[in-house]
């Protein structure tokens, strides 16, 4: 079975790793390296992990999944307090019960620890799957073909996959259905150290939703990094704005809520993710149309989380294999 894989961020790197061997994989990625939303920006001796921030694990699959003993090199446990910024700028910590996990040294050592070995053509975003029934072909930005493939699943966010998936395909209107949200990050360097009340904090009734010491993760170098995430509604009322307009307002509540003045930055950036988070799941842990060769999968099939993009790209590959089995 010859498959083509759209996307190269955790559940298109999951699905990989459950996968029959007996397949041949293709994968292709917009960006320039591998990881999706589990991101992370360098800028000299600052790191910022500007897309997930952390997460979680439920299942016993995930439980597994992370002891690999080529896995659990990439994890860290990520220990720290964690506090409420309230409207009045109090603050309060949060009686945090679960264990939180960070890629080490940054969020994207983990989908870089997967993709060793895979055949990924990186910088290719593709526009078109033109073809029919398990004989499929993509095209790129550039006019390029590859194909044909038996399969092609698309792991891209699901408003991103509507718009390449053939209208034939059965699975064609769950994907319209679902809605998901933005988020700007706001990074800050800074070569000093800063007198900070805390190390990560949601906020209330503000633009921002989370803030966190991004240096305070474990096996990061210590040079103060500072990550701000806006709220996915503030997001979607600025999602077109200009982003150094974006940038400054993100600043100016930034230093309201931490009760710095941070403005003295020796490094700044801001990064819109237009689709970060899921409003409405499409309720099923992954989208197939067995018929036609096409499924579809990625976090937003269950919920906005790391541990639902693995379930999702996990359970694909399971049902895929009865299929060349
Ligand atoms: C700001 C932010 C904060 C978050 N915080 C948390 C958190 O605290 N905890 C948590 O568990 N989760 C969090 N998440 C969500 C988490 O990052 C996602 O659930 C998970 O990474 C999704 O993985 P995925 O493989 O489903 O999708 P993605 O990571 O989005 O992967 C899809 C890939 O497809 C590529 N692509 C899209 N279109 C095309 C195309 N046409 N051609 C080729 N490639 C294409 C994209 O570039 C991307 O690499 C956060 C996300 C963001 C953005």
């Amino acid at each position: 079975m010859n498959i083509a894989l759209i996307g190269a961020g955790l559940s298109a790197l999951t699905f990989t790793r459950y996968l029959s061997s007996f397949t041949t994989l293709t994968l292709f990625e917009k960006s320039r390296g591998v990881g999706g939303r589990m991101a992370t920006k360098r800028h000299g001796s600052f790191s910022f992990d500007h897309g997930a921030q952390y997460f979680t694990v439920k299942s016993a699959a995930f439980q597994d999944f992370i002891q690999l003993p080529d896995v659990k090199p990439h994890i860290k446990k990520w220990d720290i307090p964690i506090h409420k910024i309230a409207h009045d700028h109090k603050l309060q910590q949060i009686d945090e019960k679960r264990t939180l996990f960070v890629g080490s040294p940054a969020m994207t050592a983990l989908p870089k620890a997967l993709s060793y070995q895979l055949d990924i053509h990186k910088s290719v975003e593709i526009i078109k799957i033109k073809g029919q029934a398990h004989q499929w072909y993509l095209y790129d930005q550039l006019g390029s073909e590859y194909g044909p493939f038996d399969w092609v699943i698309s792991t891209a966010p699901a408003p991103q996959s509507a718009k390449i998936i053939p209208d034939i395909c059965s699975f064609y209107h769950d994907l319209q259905e679902v809605q998901m949200a933005g988020c700007f990050s706001l990074m800050l360097g800074f070569e000093k150290k800063l007198p900070l009340r805390f190390k990560a904090a949601f906020c209330e009734a503000s633009p921002l939703g989370w803030i966190a010491c991004n240096h305070l993760k474990p096996n990061i170098p210590n040079t103060t990094s500072l990550v701000f995430q806006s709220t996915k509604e503030w997001a979607e009322k600025n999602m077109e704005g200009d982003k150094e307009t974006i940038q400054k307002k993100l600043l100016k509540e930034a230093c309201e809520k931490s009760g710095l003045d941070l403005t003295d930055y020796t490094h700044s950036d801001i990064h819109r993710w237009r689709y970060a988070s899921v409003i409405k799941a499409a309720q099923k842990d992954f989208l197939i149309d067995a018929k036609q060769g096409l499924a579809a999968c990625g976090d937003w099939c269950i919920k906005g989380r790391i541990e639902a993009a693995f379930e999702s790209g996990r359970k694909l590959a399971l049902t895929l294999n009865k299929y060349s089995a």
